[in-house]
């Protein structure tokens, strides 16, 4: 299931992060041809200034200084298109002109629409004056067209004014909104060859560059065609800070994401191995209870067993052994309540001023017959000269009992265990060293926590719940304490806690 669960969250977030690279790139896309078009567009509106330009300079210089008083665009509009009911109603003789229309709305008083019958009066020119107007609008047209003809042979830069093709494409740029820095120049093809006309000398776009042009005085019909060109040099640098600022927070929720689903996937994994741990800790603790308990049950029964022999001798060895099994098996129950204890939370430490030197005294002597029984030996060096500490004894001797077991625990065949005090700075040092199995690297950081047995540890079918440990830590740190542990496979290890002195 897990694994399915992880295996669907890596697809999708890999959808994920396609979907918005796609959405990316398309948008950076656009950006781009949108960029494009306002630029061209620039460009020709230039095209047409320059256009304007000159048909004017052609109305100034006309000789004849004709100044047509039509409008421009639409010749002599008396019928606008948008009333098509208007209609010529008579020509006067007088050239004057009526035009009727058949109906208008109004709005009366009352706020509604009424539809009326109205006429209006336009005056127009006698017949004479329109013929005389249209043969000179006829050879003013003529004159136009010689005067581009010339113009056409003209060289562009006699063409365009000093500094107005500048000025025309700096207002163009800006009121389209693009204010990056440009360069710009006119290239004239003549014989098949093109060259610089006009414009930024040191107009030279990099390689990748793009460059816009449009054709301007294209209505020349010359021989001798000219282009506008632009680049903007910055435009790469722009295009990147554009996207940017999509990419970027785009970019930072999927690291989010990933992250969390890591996150995710790490909790339910160390969720899962702590199960599993806690499955082995309790069959474990079956295992370590049944054996004192059975034993115990067992010693009874030949006690109650009236076929069977009471001497003082042999109630004094049934005694024995189940005051030693019941021993252990309050042992294991306190190592359990302890533990317990621990989960809540409810740990009280009851601080006094322990000395570290009588605790570690008291401890050896008291695990000494323990390594004798089994050949070992047991060297103890006190040499701490301050050896007092503010402590909680019964938690403190707990500590240093834990790492004994330990050491006897996982010894060779014969225990060989030292231990000592001393001072350094400011800390009291206590060192339990013995020269047993040892701990590899790989372990060597995880023996701390909760519940956790080195596997291959097991080499004497060493029972254990993994929890020795983790109270040895949590205590010391309790005591504003630290635990180093250095350690050689094979060779043997050395616990090391430092725990600040109280009167140094
Ligand atoms: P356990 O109840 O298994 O002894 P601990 O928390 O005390 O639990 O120790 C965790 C593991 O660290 C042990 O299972 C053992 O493999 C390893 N370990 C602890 N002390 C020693 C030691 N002195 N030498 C070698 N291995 C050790």
């Amino acid at each position: 299931m897990i694994n399915i669960l992880a295996t669907l969250m890596a697809i999708a977030v890999a959808a994920m992060v396609w979907v918005q690279v796609i959405t990316i790139n398309k948008t950076a896309k656009l950006q781009e041809s949108n960029f494009n078009i306002i630029v061209n567009r620039a460009l020709t509106d230039v095209n047409d200034m320059l256009v304007f330009q000159e048909t004017n300079l052609f109305y100034e210089l006309d000789t004849q200084n004709y100044i047509p008083d039509v409008p421009a665009s639409g010749g002599l509009n008396l019928f606008p298109k948008s009333d098509p009911s208007a209609s010529l109603d008579r020509l006067s003789r007088s050239g004057e002109l009526s035009v009727s229309y058949k109906h208008k709305t109004v709005k009366t008083s009352n706020g509604k629409f009424d539809i009326r019958q109205e006429k209006a009066t336009y005056s127009l020119p006698s017949m004479q004056s329109l013929y005389n107007r249209q043969s000179e609008e006829q050879s003013r047209q003529l004159r136009f067209k010689s005067f581009m003809l010339l113009r056409g042979e003209m060289k562009v830069v006699d063409r365009i004014p000093p500094g107005y093709l500048q000025h025309e494409l700096d207002l163009e740029l800006k009121e389209k909104d693009i204010l990056l820095p440009y360069k710009f120049c006119v290239k004239t093809t003549a014989n098949g060859k093109t060259k610089m006309a006009l414009g930024d000398p040191d107009y030279n776009p990099a390689e990748g560059t793009r460059e816009y042009h449009t054709p301007i005085f294209y209505d020349d019909n010359s021989s001798k065609p000219h282009n506008l060109f632009v680049y903007f040099p910055g435009q790469h640098a722009q295009q990147i800070k554009a996207i940017s600022s999509i990419v970027l927070p785009s970019l930072i929720l999927t690291l989010i994401i990933i992250g969390i689903f890591v996150f995710t996937l790490q909790i339910i994994l160390r969720q899962k191995k702590l199960s599993q741990i806690k499955n082995d800790f309790i069959n474990n603790m079956t295992h370590e209870l049944k054996t004192p308990i059975s034993t115990i049950s067992l010693a009874s029964q030949m006690l109650k067993d009236n076929s069977l022999v009471h001497s003082p001798s042999t109630i004094d060895h049934i005694s024995g052994v189940i005051l030693d099994e019941s021993k252990r098996l309050s042992s294991q129950v306190e190592k359990v309540l302890q533990m317990a204890v621990f989960n809540e939370g409810k740990l009280k430490l009851k601080f006094t001023e322990i000395d570290l030197n009588q605790i570690m005294a008291q401890a050896a002597s008291n695990f000494e017959i323990r390594v004798i029984t089994s050949g070992g030996t047991l060297e103890t060096s006190l040499l701490a000269e301050n050896p007092v500490i503010s402590g909680d004894e019964v938690h403190i001797t707990n500590v240093i009992f834990n790492l004994l077991d330990n050491a006897e625990k996982y010894s060779k065949e014969i225990p060989k265990i030292e231990i000592s005090t001393e001072n350094r700075n400011n800390w009291v040092v206590v060192q339990i060293r013995d020269y047993g199995i040892g701990i590899s690297k790989e372990n060597l950081n995880q023996i701390f926590e909760r519940f956790y047995r080195i596997p291959t540890g097991n080499v004497h079918n060493v029972k254990g719940f993994g929890l020795g440990l983790s109270y040895v830590k949590r205590i010391v740190e309790e005591h504003h304490g630290k635990i180093k542990v250095e350690s050689t496979v094979g060779k043997g290890t050395k616990f090391r806690i430092y725990f600040p002195v109280t009167n140094s």
